[in-house]
């Protein structure tokens, strides 16, 4: 019995050690570059820059294969922060991945929900509280204005709503303070 446990504590030791160093050997470092730019970016991971969220298209303008300009969230703001960063030239928003529009929230009409969930599982940032066949609600807090859950509601009771933000101040992905103009929505 000694024997067993004295075996299966040194097997266990020499599997640590094994671990300890692969974890050592193999470990993938950040790309500080890449993180640089994924700060600067909207974090709405609404992918109209073709890329799957904002980190990928951080890494794809690192690697140099694409282009500073495809984030319509961020707009022309972005473009001259990422263009700052990584001195380039600045230039207009590629018109292919989509158009800088207001700065939006989702809010659901909570009376013509009828509790599916198509809405949370597409929303990438788990904004939105609710359960099967029961009201959905939006937390304004975590919203950030991606639009990704407005087409799957099969009741069309999402909308996105303006807010008060400066466009020119204001940076994703901190929309706590937002206050909404209820009643606008486009
Ligand atoms: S378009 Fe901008 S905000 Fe949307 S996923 Fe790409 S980088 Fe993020
Ligand atoms: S609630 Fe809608 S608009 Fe807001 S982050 Fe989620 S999917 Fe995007
Ligand atoms: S998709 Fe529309 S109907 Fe379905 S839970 Fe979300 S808000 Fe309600």
């Amino acid at each position: 019995m000694l024997i067993a446990i004295a075996a299966i504590t040194v097997m266990a030791l020499v599997f640590g050690l094994l671990l300890g160093f692969a974890s050592i050997r193999f470990k993938v470092e950040g790309d500080p570059i890449a993180d640089q730019i994924d700060k600067l970016l909207p974090q709405t991971q609404c992918g109209q820059c073709t890329y799957a969220g904002c980190r990928p298209y951080a890494e794809a303008i690192a690697a140099g294969e694409a282009d500073i300009n495809r984030c319509p969230p961020g707009g022309e703001t972005t473009i001259q922060a990422l263009a700052d960063l990584l001195e380039l030239e600045v230039k207009p928003l590629d018109d292919e991945c989509g158009v800088e529009k207001p700065k939006t929230l989702a809010v659901i009409d909570e009376d013509r929900c009828i509790g599916c969930t198509l809405c949370i599982q597409a929303c990438p940032v788990d904004a939105i509280l609710g359960a099967a066949k029961q009201m959905h609600t939006v937390i304004t807090d975590e919203c950030t204005g991606c639009e990704l859950c407005v087409a799957p509601c099969p009741v069309d009771c999402i909308d996105m709503v303006e807010t008060q933000l400066n466009p020119n101040t204001w940076r994703w992905p901190d929309p706590s303070h937002i206050d909404l103009k209820l009643g606008e929505s486009s």
